[in-house]
């Protein structure tokens, strides 16, 4: 594994292997590995040739009160862990070399990003849309994995895709969760010994919800009200919101219908951390 920290350089060494007709596959990532983006490495390799895995904090995605300063990185770790899963590339620049002379270009997607963390988290999609686009450039890849754990930002990656015509093929890959049930993350670290213990129920109220739509619930108000009366015994939670919308266009319908598809998004603040999760089901 290489690791390069330039543009111009991560530009070169792409171009060349696209001579030899190599597919390059990314894995855009903020770092501080666990098996969540190891297991996006390992999937890459059967997308194509040449797998890139990026890691860069973005700081454009973060808003003023959240947690850039304090996102736990080690790069050591990450160069090692990274290595273990036999990618070919480590992008790692730097802040500077990202956003030159600060920026004067953002890139805005207005669909998808008018609810849920679009809402609570002003400005994050801009920053991220901003962030993939740039690392699509320097990385040229024909296909990228993005994870199902930030369900939101998948969509709106898709729809950047499609409307500034990136020849790319966005992958989404499963959420892998702890033992018990907790979704990796990188602000996992941050939990406290009891907020740990307490953090997998956010995945036991997502099982309920499911469960009910699997029983024939279809009420959109009445699934959301399990999930939460559920995360509701548990006063360290504080709810940031739960909602059961459509997985496709993201439509909050007052009753779903047989066949749709739909995904149940958690976030909840357990002390200062906020975390997110989410679960797909179709209607029966
Ligand atoms: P992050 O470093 O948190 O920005 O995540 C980088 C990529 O890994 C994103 O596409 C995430 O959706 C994905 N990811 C994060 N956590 C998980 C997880 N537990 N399972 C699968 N993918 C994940």
């Amino acid at each position: 594994m290489k690791i390069v920290n330039t543009v111009k350089e991560m530009q070169k060494i792409v171009d060349t292997h696209k001579k030899n007709g190599d597919r390059i596959v990314c894995v855009p990532t903020m770092g501080y590995f666990h098996e969540g983006h190891l297991s996006l490495m390992r999937i890459a390799r059967d997308y194509g040739d040449i797998v890139i895995t990026t890691l860069f904090v973005n700081p454009t995605q973060f808003g003023p009160n959240e947690d850039y300063q304090r996102y736990p990185r080690n790069f050591q770790r990450d160069v090692e862990l990274a290595s273990s899963v036999n990618i070919d590339y480590l992008f790692s620049p730097s802040v500077e070399e990202m956003y030159p002379d600060n920026y004067h270009t953002k890139i805005t997607v207005s669909k998808f990003t008018d609810k849920l963390e679009g809402v609570k988290r002003p400005g994050h999609f801009d920053g991220v849309a901003t962030i993939v686009a740039k690392l699509f450039n320097a990385t040229k890849p024909e296909v990228a994995i993005f994870g199902q754990k930030d369900y939101q930002q998948v969509l709106v990656v898709k729809q950047l895709v499609k409307d500034l015509l990136y020849d790319i093929n966005i992958v989404v890959a499963p959420i892998v969760r702890e033992p018990d049930g907790l979704a990796m993350s990188s602000r996992n670290v941050y939990l406290s010994q009891e907020e740990r213990n307490i953090a997998p129920e956010i995945f036991r109220a997502l099982n309920l919800g499911i469960e009910a739509v699997q029983k024939g619930e279809k009420r959109r108000k009445i699934i959301n009200s399990i999930v939460i009366e559920h995360l509701r015994k548990f006063p360290q939670f504080f709810v940031d919101y739960v909602s059961a919308v459509n997985a496709e266009d993201f439509s909050e319908p007052n009753e779903f219908h047989s066949g749709d598809k739909i995904v149940i998004l958690v976030a909840v603040f357990l002390g200062k951390t906020r975390l997110i999760d989410n679960m797909i089901t179709t209607v029966p």
